[in-house]
């Protein structure tokens, strides 16, 4: 399995590209923007795009979906049901940002704890971690959890924007997050990579040496 960083969109969202070597299925977690730079990443590899799974709805996460969509109509865009609020109002999010709005992005499927999705032989694991919105979702792919905006290194997402809620936040990071193997390696949204063990010591929120 090869995991792929691109910082992409208005506010270099990441996207992650994660293939399979066996099968040459990849699939996208989250479309931040520029469709022909992860095309390229897709043409390099030879690779069929299978799924763009998104773990909440906020423009910058969702800023290229349409566009990929274009060059991959057979890509199944997922999202969990309670973000689509936040999807169908695309315009408004990027309008409150200062950014030039873009026609509400495709859905295909909506995303649960219960959905099968799979890349080859390997499990996706959706879980739902609502706080930063209330339709968040990470996505476990054996030892990797793409965390979305949901927890970042040594941080956490904001939780005053429509839908957030610290409490739901620290319920889905303490309960869901930090019960995982420590050595798993944290993909966020935005910024560098972390891992499971190293928010349990050191995240400012909810770590053991939490500065609140
Ligand atoms: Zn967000
Ligand atoms: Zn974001």
């Amino acid at each position: 399995m090869i995991i792929k960083k691109l910082p992409l969109g208005p506010i270099q969202a990441n996207t992650y590209l994660v293939f399979d070597e066996k099968t040459k299925d990849a699939i996208i977690i989250e479309a931040s923007g520029d469709a022909e730079a992860i095309k390229t990443e897709l043409d390099t590899l030879g690779a069929n795009l299978k799924y763009i799974l998104l773990t909440h709805g906020h423009f910058d996460h969702v800023f290229g979906v349409n566009d990929v969509k274009n060059l991959y109509p057979q890509a199944k865009v997922f999202i969990h049901k309670e973000d689509e609020v936040l999807t169908e109002n695309v315009a408004i999010q990027c309008a409150h940002f200062g950014i030039d709005g873009i026609e509400k992005p495709q859905i295909d499927e909506y995303v649960d704890e219960n959905s099968k999705l799979s890349l080859g032989d390997i499990e996706i694991k959706a879980i739902h971690t609502p706080g930063h919105s209330k339709g968040s979702v990470c996505y476990l792919i054996e030892n990797n959890l793409f965390s979305g905006d949901t927890l970042f290194f040594e941080e956490i997402g904001r939780c005053d924007l429509f839908g957030g809620s610290f409490s739901e936040i620290e319920k889905s990071i303490r309960n869901k997050i930090f019960t995982l193997d420590k050595n798993i390696t944290v993909y966020p949204g935005h910024g560098e990579n972390t891992s499971v063990g190293h928010e349990i010591k050191y995240n400012a929120y909810f770590g053991e040496n939490s500065r609140y």
